[in-house]
């Protein structure tokens, strides 16, 4: 495995590999989230890179991209024993050089759940993400269904702006639990990672109902949202029952339709989601 820091260096191995790359971007910090996508893109491509990059652009003023969990050296012996190829590793003085002014955006989706609490995230991340795109010029992308919006705005992105590349989105992988795993999770004491299960019982509450037969929404929200009220500690962001296409609001639901919810537990703010029908 090789490590690459420079822009110009990644685009020059592009070009070497072009037709076959698969890339995972990540944010670092890698678990077996990450390693389920680095499988999959192992089975998919000659090439497999995997970028590492906690891109400041998608975070918030008040957010915690200072405290957000780094660890590059364990990260490098995750990716080489899993067969990744190229480790992209870039700094921020590369990616935003002094002059730096231009943004992608993609509208409509990106003002729904997350990017209601987070304005100004999604813009980070279709940007950072164009730009790798650009440099890495991959044949395909692999991304976690656990950020199902971004997921959502990024394969929306790739359709309107004529990217060439298939974009592939990968199951959630949980703790035996039942958490959802994350980099973030890393920041939970003992007792918020306990907390932290309100997520997806929360989820297990709504599936419940659902499966006994309750297709409103509003009484299925009333039952996940309970959940989580309960759990001192816990402060709901939001918990929405949506369209999974268009990301909208629906008041009834059915096998297709998407929970998803972003819940604090301390300071650590947690997603989480599912399809109704699935799982
Ligand atoms: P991150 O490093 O958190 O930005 O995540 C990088 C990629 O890994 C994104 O496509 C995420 O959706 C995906 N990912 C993160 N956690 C999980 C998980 N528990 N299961 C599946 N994919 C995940």
């Amino acid at each position: 495995m090789i490590v690459i820091n420079s822009v110009a260096q990644m685009q020059q191995y592009a070009r070497e590999h072009h037709g076959q790359i698969a890339l995972v971007p990540t944010m670092g910090y890698l678990h077996e989230g990450h390693a389920s996508l680095m499988v999959e893109a192992r089975r998919r491509a000659a090439v497999v890179v995997m970028s590492i990059f906690v891109n400041p652009t998608q975070f918030g003023v008040n957010e915690d991209l200072d405290s957000y969990p780094r660890d590059l050296e364990r990260d490098k012996r995750v990716a080489s024993e899993a067969g990744v190829d190229v480790i992209f590793a870039p700094t921020a003085a590369d990616m935003y050089p002094a002059g730096y002014q231009s943004y992608l955006n993609v509208e409509g989706l990106t003002t729904e759940l997350c990017g209601a609490s987070r304005p100004g995230h999604f813009r980070g991340v279709t940007t950072v993400v164009a730009k790798l795109f650009n440099i890495v010029a991959p044949k395909l992308a692999i991304f976690g269904k656990k950020d199902f919006q971004q997921l959502a705005v990024i394969r929306r992105m790739a359709i309107d702006f004529n990217m060439d590349l298939e974009i592939v989105g990968m199951p959630i992988v949980r703790e035996s639990d039942g958490l959802a795993l994350s980099s973030r999770n890393a920041r939970l004491d003992a007792t918020q990672r306990k907390q932290a299960l309100c997520l997806s019982r929360s989820i297990a509450a709504a599936r419940e109902a659902f499966n006994a037969g309750e297709q409103s929404v509003a009484a299925l929200r009333d039952k996940a949202l309970a959940v989580i009220e309960k759990e001192s500690g816990a402060e709901v962001d939001y918990l929405e029952f949506r369209d999974q296409d268009t990301l909208l609001p629906l008041e009834k639901a059915d096998q297709r339709t998407l929970l998803a919810l972003a819940v604090r537990v301390g300071s650590v703010r947690l997603i989480d989601n599912t399809i109704l029908g699935e799982g």
